[in-house]
């Protein structure tokens, strides 16, 4: 920290970035739990202009009702490299989810890219046991098949702080 440094540049901000296709419980525990470690976190949906002819607007719309009461967490759409993103909002880190043994690996080859390309650092939160084998796949299958995945989709309790 500078003398010159302002109060807003002294805010810790996240970027969550991922395809929350769709947003899950898992996804609302890491952002309330990573709320305890940042100031703000920015949930930022990649998206594929080609693929998402609304702008991603189907996927943004439910994560931003979901939390449109907490002043803490934006949501907000990119295309591009999540690391330039990150540096347009004045992000120092990027907040990552691990579930196993798999998503660790992939976690730290890209933690390690992202700082050499940024000096951004990526802060990884272990999932609950309890939703270590939720996925937004597993979800987007279920519902192919006609089932009910409430139980999969955060409530609005979820997007509260601690
Ligand atoms: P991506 O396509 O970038 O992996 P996802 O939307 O699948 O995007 O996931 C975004 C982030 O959330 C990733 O870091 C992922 O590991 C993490 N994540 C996904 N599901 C869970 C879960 N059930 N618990 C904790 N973290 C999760």
């Amino acid at each position: 920290m500078t003398p010159t440094s302002t109060a807003a540049e002294n805010k810790r901000v996240a970027v969550f970035p991922g395809s929350f296709n769709p947003f899950t419980v898992g996804h609302a525990d890491i952002v309330c739990r990573g709320l305890e470690l940042f100031d703000r976190i920015i949930i930022a949906v990649g998206i594929n202009t080609a693929k998402h002819t609304d702008g991603g607007e189907t996927l943004l719309e439910p994560i931003r009702r979901l939390y449109a009461g907490n002043s803490r967490v934006e949501v907000a759409s990119y295309s591009g490299l999540t690391v330039d993103f990150a540096a347009e909002r004045g992000a120092r880190f990027l907040l990552r989810g691990v579930r196993s043994a798999k998503d660790f690996e992939y976690e730290r080859d890209m933690a390690q890219i992202n700082r050499q390309l940024s000096g951004i650092e990526s802060v990884l939160l272990f999932s609950k046991p309890e939703y270590a084998a939720v996925s937004s796949s597993v979800v987007r299958e279920l519902r192919a098949f006609g089932h009910d995945v409430d139980i999969f989709l955060p409530k609005p309790d979820d997007s509260t702080d601690r």
